[in-house]
């Protein structure tokens, strides 16, 4: 696996800082694009890295799993009623679907879904950004991570687009906290810095059927492992997941820190990065790496 790793990573590299640094925020556009790690972790336990994997990095949308997983495991299914699980086929941070399907976002992935997540964490728990921290530093065995605090104010400065959807859900009854304090946990959440062995690690429960080898505790039911992964396959790569599918045809969540979190199921959790994006906001590098990495290991699911 190692001797793998390390030639994928030298046929991936030259693509490294190919793309574009996510620059919606200048806390984000800072960051230099010439930079690239893998990590897998096994469901026995083994880790493999190469690169830039200890390197923390903004995780952005990978967060919206955690939020799922935390909102699945107390509320169950009653959730399904606020949000949907069908792919939305537009943009990420598209207003338009949510005009005519009366507030109730498509899924979980696109930030409307997300909002609505972060809006029922935020009625379960008296700190949501703090039980989300602590959840990744459990499931990851690394109590060191942190939240940066000028990612998050920089997007809660420049969060119009979002605080338009999450006023149009409240209008329609599908938002029960208050607008801005669920965009401040939000954007904590999304600004949490993790490296690829943290996600690597912190994933494994979603190729576990939903035990977590690290803390060793049933995060979710083997059930909501599965339908998590499914919403993943289906919804997690922006505008690729299509292609994402058809060419590695794993489940994955990317974000536009440039990290990309992948699942074999039954058997490994993966966790690239490199931060230059592709137009619709995933990895450059990081999706040509599990391209060829799924192609030489024969791992996809379908
Ligand atoms: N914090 C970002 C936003 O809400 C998430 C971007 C992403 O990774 O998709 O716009």
């Amino acid at each position: 696996m190692q001797a793998l790793l390390s030639k994928i990573f030298e046929d991936v590299k030259p693509l490294m800082g190919k793309g574009k640094v996510a620059d919606y925020i200048p806390a984000l556009a800072s960051v230099d694009p010439n930079q690239f790690g893998i990590a897998i972790f096994s469901n026995e336990g083994d880790l493999y890295q190469i690169g830039d994997a200890d390197t923390p990095f903004s995780i952005q949308s990978i967060s919206k799993v955690f939020s799922l997983t935390l909102a699945m495991k107390h509320y169950g299914k009653d959730m399904w009623q606020r949000v949907g699980r069908e792919p939305s086929g537009l943009p990420f941070n598209s207003l338009v679907q949510l005009e005519y399907e009366h507030g109730i976002p498509r899924n979980p992935f696109i930030n409307a879904g997300a909002l609505v997540i972060s809006d029922m964490n935020q009625s379960r728990f008296a700190s949501p950004h703090y039980a989300m921290s602590e959840f990744v530093r459990r499931i990851s065995g690394n109590p060191e991570i942190k939240t940066d605090l000028q990612v998050a104010d920089s997007e809660y400065e420049f969060r119009h687009r979002n605080a338009a959807m999450a006023y149009l859900m409240k209008s329609n009854g599908n938002f029960e906290n208050e607008v801005e304090d669920v965009l401040k946990s939000y954007f904590a959440n999304c600004a949490l810095r993790m490296s690829c062995v943290d996600l690597a690690k912190a994933f494994n429960f979603l190729a576990n059927k939903g035990y977590c080898t690290i803390s060793q505790e049933q995060v979710i039911s083997e059930e909501e492992a599965r339908q998590v992964n499914a919403l993943m396959a289906t919804s997690g790569m922006y505008d690729e997941a299509g292609h994402f599918a058809f060419q590695v045809g794993l489940p994955g969540k990317s974000g536009v820190g440039g990290g990309i979190v992948a699942i074999v199921p039954g058997r490994f959790s993966i966790c690239v990065w490199s931060p230059a994006l592709n137009k619709v906001g995933n990895s450059c590098a990081g999706v040509a790496a599990l391209e060829s990495m799924s192609k030489h290991i024969g791992w996809s699911v379908y």
